[in-house]
């Protein structure tokens, strides 16, 4: 072998080592709700509320990462502790429906095979994005709703409560303003790439504010607020959930990496700024790609977020910039 050709092959190897050490171990994304939130609602401590509830959940998928969990896993106990998080619109701080009572919705999905399990319009279920995984491990299912999937939740062991565990002042206090005006968002979601390069989604919410009842959104229809594919991306919505729906936002996202080429962040920023306005569709995703990378894109003034990967990258935020 000449000097040159010997050069040439050390170049070629270095290259290769730098690009795959490129690609994080693992990366994680979590949303807490979008919205066009007001500014002058959010004081320091208000603030430091919403960043220290993200932060916990953040460290709780941080450390599973770590130690190997499955990306599934993953995002079904990171929304959990969301869930449990009164501040946010899922499990505890769900918001009411016009007739004032709590019907939740959530969805997991596991993109190594597109099995996804998803449930709507609870009102017992402590953890419904836990009921939305038994779902999709137990049954041969995909989607169940109202009391057959309390009757199937409480048959597999998932925690079931009184509906007055539902019940805070706030959320009350909200349909109360609703009922003359508009309402407030705040739905829970992680995305997750675990150290296998498997991807996973996981959305969990209370619905919106004064919907009608027996009205579901787009968190539960898989491909409109949740979707996974190992082949292209894992997405977690969060907005109007009517017109989520519509636009099929999580799974175009998909599509567009898929049979356009595109990559995550403009197949995000094409449907989510592009297809949605903050007028129609006012909301965000949050996305993670089968490369790590991850997207947190919004149409919308704020997205409760957080973020972090196996380089050291780690953030929390609210407001747009
Ligand atoms: N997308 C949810 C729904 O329409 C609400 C939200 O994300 O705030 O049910």
């Amino acid at each position: 072998m000449s000097k040159l050709s010997v050069f040439l092959f050390i170049l070629i190897l270095m290259v290769s080592c730098q690009t795959q050490s490129q690609k994080p171990q693992w990366t994680i994304a979590i949303h807490g709700g979008a919205g066009n939130l007001d500014k002058n609602l959010f004081d320091e401590e208000t603030t430091r509320k919403y960043e220290a509830g993200l932060s916990v959940a953040l460290e709780l998928g941080i450390s599973m990462l770590e130690n190997g969990a499955s990306a599934v896993d993953v995002v079904e106990k990171v929304v959990n502790v969301l869930e449990d998080n009164p501040l946010f619109n899922a499990g505890k701080g769900a918001v009411y429906t016009n007739d004032g009572r709590n019907e939740l919705d959530a969805a997991i999905m596991d993109g190594i095979d597109l099995n996804a399990g998803t449930i709507a319009g609870v009102g017992d279920i402590k953890n419904p994005v836990s009921a939305a995984r038994m779902v999709m491990d137990k049954s041969p299912h995909v989607m169940m709703v109202g009391k057959g999937a309390s009757k199937f939740a409480a048959e597999n062991g998932i925690e079931m409560v009184d509906s007055s565990y539902f019940y805070t002042e706030k959320r009350w206090q909200s349909l109360q303003k609703a009922l003359q005006k508009s309402g407030k968002n705040g739905t829970v979601g992680c995305v997750v790439m675990d150290k296998k390069g498997n991807l996973a989604a996981a959305t969990s919410t209370g619905g919106m504010n004064n919907k009608r009842y027996g009205r579901v959104g787009d968190v539960p229809i898989i491909g409109a607020g949740t979707y996974a594919n190992n082949k292209t991306c894992a997405v977690s919505a969060t907005g109007h959930g009517e017109y989520f729906i519509r636009y099929t936002v999580a799974h175009d996202i998909s599509a567009l990496m898929e049979y356009k080429g595109m990559s995550l962040s403009e197949a995000a920023h094409t449907v989510v700024n592009g297809k949605l306005n903050s007028e129609a569709g006012n909301g965000g995703v949050i996305a993670v790609d089968k490369n790590g990378n991850f997207v947190l894109e919004m149409n919308s003034t704020g997205m409760f977020r957080g973020w972090a990967n196996s380089f050291g990258e780690k953030g929390v935020a609210i407001f747009k910039n």
